[in-house]
C-alpha cells in the first residue's frame, strides 16, 4: 500500500488526532457489543505505550448535526477506560474550549475522547472550518476507521489538508491489504459468495468481481431477480422487476468472462416471514406458487455452494443467503458459513449483516478475515478509492 503507517512515524510526545469507528449498539445506555472498541485496541495501545497524547474522535448513531443526549459518548468512554485499564478522559464537546483545557492537564500515554462528531453539522458536510478546528490540536492524524472511509466527512477527508503526516492505523492497514491482495494477486480458484436482499445494493460489486472471480454464487433475495431474469416463476419473492436486463446482462458478462456463476437450484419458501410459517422446498425449474417468496437457499443449492467453496483457494462472502434472521430461513446461510470455517481457502468475510451471521454461528475465528466494514469493505471491492485512504500521507 501506498499510505503511511503508524510504523512510519515517531508519535513519542506528540499528540495524535485518531479517527475510530466506536459506532456501537447500545442497550439502555451501555455498550451491547464492543467488538468495533476493541477492534482499534492493537493502534490505541501502540500509541500510549510509546508516550503520544491521543485524542479519539468517533461518530456514534445518526444525530444529523445536533445533540441528541442519548447518543453521547460517555458509555463508550465507560467501556473503553474498562478495556485499558485506566481512565480516558470524556470531555462533552466536538470542538469549543473545554479541549485545550482537557489538553493542558492530559499527560504522555494518556487519551481522551471527544463527543460525537456528528453532533456537529460540519462533520457530515465535510466542512473545511469544522476539519481545522478538530486538527488544531494535535501533530498527526491516524486514521483507524475502516467503517467510514467511504464517507467524505471531516473527521476522514477535510481533516487530512490540516493535519499531515496522515497516517493508516493497524485495523484500516489491515482491511487495506486484505482487499488490495485480493484484488490484484487472488490465489485461485478464487470464488465469491454474494447475498442479501437487493441486487441494486451490489452492481459495482458483481461487475467488479466478474472482472477478477473464477466462480459466483449468488444467493440470498438478489438471487430471485437473476431467476427471475432467467424466466422463473417467483410468486410474492422479492425481485426487482426494473432490474432484470441488469441481471441479463451480468449473466453475459459471466459467460464472456468465463466465470462459473451458480444460481439456486432449489429453495426454502414460505407464504410469510416468521418462525410459525410452513415452510417447504421448492426446485427452482417448478417455479413458486404465487402466494410463496424464496425466502433461502434450498438442500441441493447448499451442497453444492458447499463444494464449490471446499474446493477454492480464495473465497469472498458477502451477503447471507437468506432471511437469516429468521432461525427456519438461517439454514443456506449456515450451511455456507460453515463451509466456509471448514475450508483450506482463505476466506474474507465484508458486510455488517455477514459479519453478524458469522459472528453469531461462533466461526469467526475459523475465517481468515472479517472486515469491520459494510459499506466502505464493498466499494473497495469495486476498485474504488475510499475517500478515507486517498489523502493519507504517501511514502
Ligand atoms: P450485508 O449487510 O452483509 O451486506 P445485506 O444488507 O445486503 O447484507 O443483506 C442482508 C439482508 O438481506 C438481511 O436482512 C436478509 O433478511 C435479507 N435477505 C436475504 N435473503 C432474502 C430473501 N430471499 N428475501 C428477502 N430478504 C432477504
Ligand atoms: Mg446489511
Amino acid at each position: 500500500m501506498g499510505a503511511l503507517t503508524l510504523h512510519d512515524v515517531d508519535v513519542r510526545g506528540k499528540t495524535v488526532l485518531m479517527r475510530v469507528d466506536f459506532n456501537v449498539p447500545l442497550d439502555n445506555g451501555t455498550v451491547a457489543d464492543d467488538t468495533r472498541i476493541r477492534a482499534a485496541l492493537p493502534s490505541i495501545r501502540f500509541l500510549l505505550e510509546r508516550g503520544a497524547r491521543l485524542i479519539l474522535a468517533s461518530h456514534l448513531g445518526r444525530p444529523k448535526g445536533k445533540v441528541v443526549p442519548e447518543l453521547r459518548m460517555d458509555p463508550v468512554a465507560q467501556r473503553l477506560s474498562n478495556l485499558l485499564g485506566m481512565s480516558v478522559v470524556k470531555v462533552d464537546e466536538v470542538v469549543g474550549p473545554e479541549i485545550p483545557e482537557a489538553l493542558s492537564t492530559l499527560g504522555p500515554g494518556s487519551c481522551l475522547l471527544l463527543e460525537n462528531l456528528r453532533f456537529h453539522p460540519g462533520e457530515e458536510k465535510n466542512d473545511d472550518d469544522f476539519a481545522r478546528s478538530l486538527a488544531q490540536y494535535a501533530d498527526i492524524y491516524v486514521n483507524d476507521a475502516f467503517g467510514v472511509s467511504h464517507r467524505a466527512h471531516a473527521s476522514v477527508a477535510a481533516v487530512t489538508r490540516y493535519l499531515q503526516p496522515a497516517v493508516a492505523g493497524f485495523l484500516l492497514q489491515k482491511e487495506i491489504e486484505v482487499v488490495t491482495s485480493l484484488l490484484e494477486q487472488p490465489a485461485r480458484p478464487f470464488t465469491a459468495v454474494i447475498g442479501g436482499a437487493k441486487v441494486s445494493d451490489k452492481i459495482g460489486v458483481l461487475e467488479s468481481l466478474l472482472r477478477r472471480v473464477d466462480r459466483l454464487l449468488i444467493g440470498g433475495g438478489m438471487a430471485n431477480t437473476f431467476l427471475r431474469a432467467q424466466g422463473h416463476s417467483m410468486g410474492r419473492s422479492l425481485v426487482e422487476e426494473d432490474k432484470l436486463d441488469l441481471a441479463r446482462r451480468l449473466l453475459d458478462l459471466a459467460e464472456r468472462q468465463q466465470v462459473e456463476l451458480l444460481l439456486p437450484e432449489d429453495l426454502v419458501a414460505a407464504a410469510e416471514i416468521s418462525e410459525q410459517a410452513e415452510a417447504v422446498v421448492v426446485e427452482v425449474a417448478e417455479g413458486l406458487a404465487d402466494t410463496h417468496m424464496a425466502l433461502d437457499i434450498g438442500p441441493k443449492t447448499r451442497k453444492r455452494y458447499a463444494q464449490s467453496v471446499s474446493s477454492s483457494a480464495l473465497v469472498v462472502w458477502n451477503g447471507p443467503m437468506g432471511v437469516f434472521e429468521v432461525s427456519k430461513f438461517a439454514g443456506g446461510t449456515k450451511a455456507v458459513a460453515e463451509a466456509l470455517a471448514a475450508a483450506d481457502a482463505f476466506s474474507v468475510v465484508g458486510g455488517g449483516d455477514s459479519a453478524a451471521a458469522i459472528n453469531s454461528l461462533g466461526f469467526a475465528e475459523k475465517v481468515g478475515h472479517i472486515s469491520t466494514g459494510g459499506g466502505a469493505f464493498l466499494e473497495m471491492l469495486e476498485g474504488k478509492l475510499l475517500p478515507g485512504i486517498a489523502h493519507l500521507t504517501q511514502q
